[in-house]
């Protein structure tokens, strides 16, 4: 067995140096707990990014992955797979969409949503009409495609050139992506929650302008709900307050309870420009991953669940802004359902350091804002918990 220095070491020689990582080593998790290789818990307000949704080791994730595991593993999309053609049927019931394409990452289905509206705008209106208008503190992804719409300077400049034709407005800012909407403008791409970005929930007012400015151009509206879809903000979808829907919306992260898995949902006008071969991926909904997803998806759109995110929201709102009160670093306390952003007027990592100390695990969203992404599977003792915890945590600001 290797100790956790062991570990330590091996990552620090073999796996290349892309991520500054935590001082511990993971080992086991249960519920909302992970366990170090020291035997250390720590209650998970980070789900593996919004991941984690129900929590680790979830009895419906394993047995829908064991017993898939047993009967059919993988056999590529040359096939057809009973668990990929359910788990489409099920979104699509859920949803606006009327199609979905597969694949394993966030990063893949904005890929694949940029694919899908440039072929869309290319049957309907030629050539020349393959701009993309991203938002402010966007986040979309690494790959060339979804970082071209990312627009930070940090993660964008050492890997120019970029997909050509992304311009930036401003988030909740109507008139900014008016001033840039023309001709050449295939889609907008918004978060509807921004996560990454700061957890800013993009207005109602917003997201119908951009429909109507989309219609009136001649353009497609896409959401990446890869973060903030699926229940996290206490509605199956974080647009749904709004009332907006889009032509295409990404989803990834807590899909598949763990497993990588994205897809890319779509109105039939957007997949009746789609023909074979257009794009695809060998391992997209695996039959595993799409098993572990409909047991996912099939918890996370009960009704009472989503009742439960909602109540648990309200709950760490009402501890968070009581913390508010008590810590003059905390400016603003923002979010919906169970992500939240605290911002504070100075960098949050020691913080996040002194929490991860106390058995809490919590992250960031840009240098000022500590962001908690717990499973949706909380109860009220872990927040009363992590609230106690970061009552400390704040005070090393
Ligand atoms: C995390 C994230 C992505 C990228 O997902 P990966 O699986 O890391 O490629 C894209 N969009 C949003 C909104 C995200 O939060």
């Amino acid at each position: 067995m290797l100790d956790t220095q062991q570990i330590k070491d091996m990552d620090a020689q073999y796996v290349v140096h892309t991520y500054n990582r935590a001082p511990f080593v993971l080992e086991r998790g249960e519920g909302v707990w992970l366990y170090d290789t020291e035997g250390k818990a720590y209650l998970d307000f980070v789900s593996g990014i919004a991941v984690n949704a129900l929590g680790h080791a979830h009895p419906a994730v394993v047995q829908a992955i064991v017993e898939q595991m047993g009967r059919l593993d993988h056999v590529s999309n040359l096939y057809h797979t009973a668990p990929q053609a359910r788990l489409a049927q099920m979104l699509v019931q859920a949803s606006f969409a009327d199609k979905v394409f597969f694949c394993n990452s966030g990063a893949e289905s904005v890929e694949a949503a940029i694919k899908f509206a440039r072929k869309w705008a290319r049957t309907h209106y030629g050539n020349d009409k393959t701009d993309f208008i991203t938002l402010s503190g966007a986040f979309h992804g690494r790959t060339l495609g979804a970082l071209a719409l990312t627009p930070r300077d940090h993660y964008q400049e050492p890997f120019r050139p970029l997909m050509p034709g992304a311009k930036v407005a401003t988030f909740n800012d109507l008139a900014s992506v008016e001033a840039l909407v023309d001709e050449h403008t295939c889609a907008v791409i918004v978060e509807p929650l921004q996560g990454e970005g700061g957890v800013n929930a993009a207005t109602p007012e917003f997201l119908r302008g951009l429909r109507e400015l989309c219609d009136r151009n001649g353009s497609l509206l896409i959401y990446d709900e890869v973060q903030c879809g699926l229940g996290r903000t206490g509605t199956l979808w974080a647009h749904e307050p709004s009332g907006v829907a889009p032509d295409i919306m990404t989803l990834a992260k807590p899909l598949a309870g763990g497993l990588p898995m994205g897809a890319t949902l779509m109105t039939q006008a957007v997949a009746d420009a789609i023909e074979p071969s257009d794009h695809g991926s060998t391992f997209a909904a695996n039959p595993i991953a799409a098993s572990a997803a409909i047991a996912v998806v099939g918890i996370i759109s009960e009704p009472s669940f989503l009742e439960h995110v909602r109540w648990c929201g309200n709950y760490l709102e009402t501890g968070l802004l009581k913390l508010q009160e008590e810590h003059d670093c905390i400016q603003q306390v923002r979010g919906r359902g169970l992500i939240w952003g605290v911002e504070c007027n100075t960098a949050v990592g020691p913080a996040v350091n002194a929490a991860a100390a106390e058995g809490l695990l919590v992250l960031n969203a840009g240098a000022n804002v500590l962001r908690l992404l717990p499973p949706l599977i909380i109860e009220q003792e872990h927040m009363d918990r992590a609230l106690t915890i970061l009552d400390q945590a704040f005070g090393a600001l």
